[in-house]
């Protein structure tokens, strides 16, 4: 029956999370729209939320923990079955070999943060050390850039920026920043403000660019160097700005009136000219924000590309002023790095960042003798046998560990390889959060409430944390009851007496987020035992960022600050301001050297040595197209969606192809074409496109999902691009996959009837 309530909650397709107001027919989310009232997106959303019931109801779900047998079949197994066995087979690993063989991989997605918030306990109660997710396949090289440059995560202010510039970023298809198609038209129609698009397909955001810089696939590095070689060679340098903020910056500025500005542009495929048109529009501006994303850290020199992305806004003083590069108060710090940390992956000695083992390296880390390799693994909203590079591989790699364990809401492709998989409530049926929080000057946190009960069979993340916690015997179960007695009368005296229980002992401080999930939570109202590690990363905002926090509204002193903060998040179902920060503020988070950003990072400098003799092309004979495996479109979200039915376009997902090069294979758009790699070989439907360079193809990033008919019979649609890509494919600093970069041939093998 349909209710006449708008339930609030949030889209979980991307990183903005958008709030949403859903009205239910039973189970069913009949309606969807913008929630006006929300803090942060303010009743914007786009297309693709209108979809989110194939999300949540369809043939995938998942009711039974299940048990893998002999045969590589399942049963099902109820709870205290599946926990007792999981909890037992990850203690035998831990006990055999150490806990430090027990690999934990996911902990989230795009809106789902806060069952991951609790790995880190059961990581604890078995010794677990190593760990990765889907942002070392992104992000890593980034955070480690902006950790050596400036000691913190920056972000742009795109919707007060002059000048706005996307590198290998379409924020049309995959958003990022507040209302992205709003702000992308902004502007674009406004006269006085510019946008610059580096990028090698013509995207959607390139359509509305004043400056398009359509770089040939691979040679970002070529065109950034080159920008800001011109601005060092026209003085469009803010030497105040440099003087005063930027503790090293002599051998980059040397290193960069060195670079053959012209050969660069020739390497890039992007006129001397434009290159020099659109240094110079950064150079003059009184403001500038810039977004570097997939684009160029999926492709050839992903860490040197943040870097020389950096180099645009501080080599022209664009930071901690409106429009401009700003740090963000988080309640939870993503992306923070330390440049300096030595630490690598046990077996093939990758570099760890943000303590995260590069993704490309984690079946290499399993597929050997190796006395350090990792025996067992955890897997928690995250599907890496579909979305890392080299399935087959991966799954070959999951079959040989002595366990493993995924936590999911559907039967997904890591999941049958596990020997239990374990079912989690959807992200509409339990309390929920991304802790992707990166606004700037205001930042808002939105704790979603359930708008479904749980679906019959599923639990939540955090429980199940918990009762393997308790299972493995880690929680002293007296103990909690006292400070669950405490937390119901006295959460002042609970928060004394916990803080002094988990600084007790270091292993009870890593236990903290389930130790507050069994005392504190069962107290907190509406059933939202999950929220109480919330409490906690509130009190820790309140310590770190207390005026901040209080601009916001939330008031009190000490441990007041933090109830008070957490109480808003609690009872706020639109989002909660939790920090307005001032620009001022930006500079006392710079924590580089001495309070000041450094340009002159060796790491950095000798790859941009190395720089003339990269090559420019990484295609050969037998593949001579360069294949972008995973290209954000209008019906792609990762692999949330698993039914193809969300799709009203592109239910394959196209092979995009020049009109240059279809002309000369013979391709018209609907014939089918198949793609081969080194790796291997899949099959989908052309799409003649004007908007790639000649020899440039994509392919989307999401299909290849099994999903069940109503008979249960599992298919897939369309093509999983990582059975083409393969793990050496990354870069040599951050070991970031080069997903965008992937050498490949193209043929066709049929046409559609062409009309006479
Ligand atoms: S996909 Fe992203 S931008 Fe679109 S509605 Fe969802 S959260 Fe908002």
């Amino acid at each position: 029956m349909t209710t006449t309530d708008w339930a609030p909650t949030a889209c979980i397709l991307c990183e903005c999370n958008c709030g949403v107001e859903i009205r239910l027919d039973g189970r069913t989310f009949a309606r969807i729209r913008g929630d006006k009232a929300h803090a942060a997106s303010k009743g914007y959303i786009c297309e693709k939320a209108l979809r989110l019931d194939h999300y949540q109801n369809g043939h995938h779900r998942l009711t039974s923990p299940l048990r893998r047998r002999a045969d590589g079949t399942y049963e099902e197994v109820d709870w205290d079955t599946a926990i007792g066995e999981v909890a037992a087979g990850l203690a035998a690993v831990r006990d055999e070999h150490g806990g430090d063989k027990i690999f934990y991989y996911g902990g989230g997605g795009q809106g789902n943060h806060l069952g991951g918030a609790y790995a880190p306990a059961l990581r604890a109660a078995l010794g677990s050390r190593y760990r990765s997710s889907a942002l070392a396949q992104e992000k890593t090289g980034e955070f480690w850039v902006s950790a050596a440059v400036a000691g913190t995560v920056t972000r742009g202010d795109f919707e007060h920026a002059e000048v706005s510039v996307f590198v290998g970023k379409n924020p049309w298809q995959s958003h990022g920043i507040p209302h992205a198609r709003r702000t992308l038209k902004e502007i674009a129609n406004d006269p006085k403000r510019s946008m610059i698009v580096l990028d090698p397909r013509r995207t959607e955001t390139a359509d509305l660019a004043d400056y398009f810089l359509q770089v040939r696939p691979g040679t970002d590095a070529f065109a950034l160097a080159a920008m800001a070689a011109i601005m060092v060679e026209e003085d469009l340098v803010d030497r105040r700005f440099l003087a005063d903020h930027v503790g090293t910056s002599d051998q980059a500025l040397g290193l960069l009136r060195a670079v053959p500005i012209a050969a660069y542009a020739e390497r890039s495929g992007i006129t001397e000219d434009l290159l020099r048109a659109a240094a110079r529009r950064i150079g003059t501006a009184g403001s500038v924000s810039v977004y570097e994303d997939l684009g160029v850290q999926m492709a050839p020199h992903s860490t040197l590309n943040s870097y020389l992305s950096r180099l645009l806004w501080v080599l022209t003083g664009n930071f901690a002023k409106p429009g401009s590069m700003n740090v963000p108060s988080q309640l939870v710090s993503i992306g923070k790095a330390k440049a300096a940390s030595t630490r690598v992956s046990p077996v093939v000695g990758e570099r760890i960042i943000s303590g995260m083992v590069p993704a490309n390296v984690i079946a290499d880390e399993v597929l050997t003798d190796h006395p350090a390799r990792y025996r067992a693994m955890i897997i928690e909203s995250a599907n890496p046998a579909h979305s890392l590079a080299d399935s087959t591989r991966f799954r070959e790699a999951m079959r040989t560990l002595d366990f493993s364990v995924v936590i999911d809401v559907a039967m997904s492709e890591t999941a049958r390889e596990a020997s239990y998989v374990l079912p989690a409530s959807s992200q509409y049926e339990k309390w929920e959060a991304t802790f992707f929080n990166f606004e700037f000057p205001q930042n808002v946190f939105s704790l979603r409430a359930p708008i479904l009960d749980r679906l019959p069979g599923t639990l939540d993340e955090p429980e199940i944390h918990y009762r393997l916690c308790r299972e493995l015997g880690a929680i002293d179960g007296e103990r909690v009851s006292e400070l669950r007695a405490l937390a119901a009368t006295d959460r002042l005296a609970f928060a004394q007496a916990f803080l002094m229980y988990t600084s007790s002992d270091p292993m009870l401080g890593r236990m903290a987020p389930v130790l507050l999930y069994a005392s504190l939570g069962p107290t907190l109202p509406d059933g939202a035992a999950a929220t109480a590690v919330l409490w906690g990363i509130a009190h820790r905002a309140a310590m770190m960022n207390p005026d901040a926090i209080r601009r916001a509204g939330h008031q009190g002193q000490g441990l007041e600050l933090g109830e008070a903060l957490f109480e808003s998040i609690l009872s706020d179902r639109r989002g909660t301001v939790f920090a307005v920060n001032e620009y001022e503020d930006s500079w006392s988070a710079i924590s580089a050297i001495d309070g000041k950003m450094r340009l002159d990072v060796p790491e950095m400098l000798e790859l941009l040595k190395a720089l003339p003799e990269a090559p420019s092309t990484y295609t050969n004979d037998n593949y001579p197209f360069v294949l972008a495996a995973g290209e954000r479109r209008s019906f792609t979200a990762n692999t949330i969606f698993r039914d193809p039915g969300w799709r009203k376009r592109d239910r394959e997902g196209a092979l995009r192809i020049s009109e240059d090069d279809a002309a000369n294979l013979g391709i018209a758009t609907g014939d089918r074409v198949r793609v081969s790699t080194k790796r291997g070989e899949i099959e989908t439907v052309a799409e003649v496109t004007g908007t790639l360079r000649a020899g440039h193809i994509t392919l989307p990033n999401g299909l290849g999902l099994d999903y069940p008919d109503e008979d249960g019979i599992v298919s897939a649609t369309g093509a999983a691009t990582n059975e083409l890509t393969w793990p050496e494919l990354r870069d040599e600093f951050a070991g970031t996959p080069w997903h965008k970069h992937v050498p490949a041939q193209v043929k066709a093998v049929g046409q559609r009837v062409r009309p006479s």
